[in-house]
């Protein structure tokens, strides 16, 4: 069974075969952890995202690294919270899923995501990291390729409430 874990960190310094940039549907670059990746992949990743012409929220696409330690990086639009109505739990979910099977296709044996939406998209923080590991969670029990997938924390809350989700989850 692959593993699931959390860390406090910065997921431009990860070095493993995917990292996931929570990215906005133009998938041409913002702030936070999206303007960060862009920084530290260098312009060719901005190059690489421009023949997309853009992605739906929930969907996935995906690049190659460039200067990051990642050999990939992978794409996803997360919903912008307007309340909890909007059907935001449900692409969120598909944010994680359509991550994963990406990451899949291309043989990714081990993938770390930022927690998508939480930011400046102003999601709840522990009614995202539920959909989150729920999510995650359902996709590892059928994986037979991936190996490890990881949830990179840029601040202390963050990795509680992901740890706590996760707990919430397998008892
Ligand atoms: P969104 O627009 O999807 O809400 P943000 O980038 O605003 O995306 O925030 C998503 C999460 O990413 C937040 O928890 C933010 O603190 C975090 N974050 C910002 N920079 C980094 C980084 N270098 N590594 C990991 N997480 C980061």
């Amino acid at each position: 069974m692959a593993e699931f874990t959390v860390l406090r960190g910065d997921i431009t310094l990860s070095q493993v075969d995917a990292i996931v940039n929570a990215a906005n549907t133009t998938l041409l670059g913002g702030g936070g952890v999206d303007g960060a990746i862009h920084r530290a992949a260098g312009p060719e990743l901005f190059e690489a995202c421009v023949p997309f012409n853009g992605c739906p929220t929930g969907e996935a696409r995906i690049t190659p690294g460039f200067k990051l330690p990642a050999k990939w990086v992978i794409h996803t639009p997360g919903p912008v919270w307007h309340g909890g109505q909007e059907h935001e739990a449900e692409m969120l979910a598909n944010c994680y899923r359509n991550s994963l099977k990406v990451a899949m296709d291309h043989d990714c044996r081990t993938v770390d995501f930022p927690s998508i939406s939480t930011g400046v998209y102003g999601y709840p923080l522990d009614e995202a990291a539920a959909v989150a590991t729920q999510t995650i969670a359902t996709v590892l029990g059928h994986t037979t390729t991936l190996e490890r997938v990881r949830l990179v924390a840029f601040d202390d809350a963050t990795a509680t409430a992901y740890r706590t989700a996760w707990a919430n989850l397998v008892d």
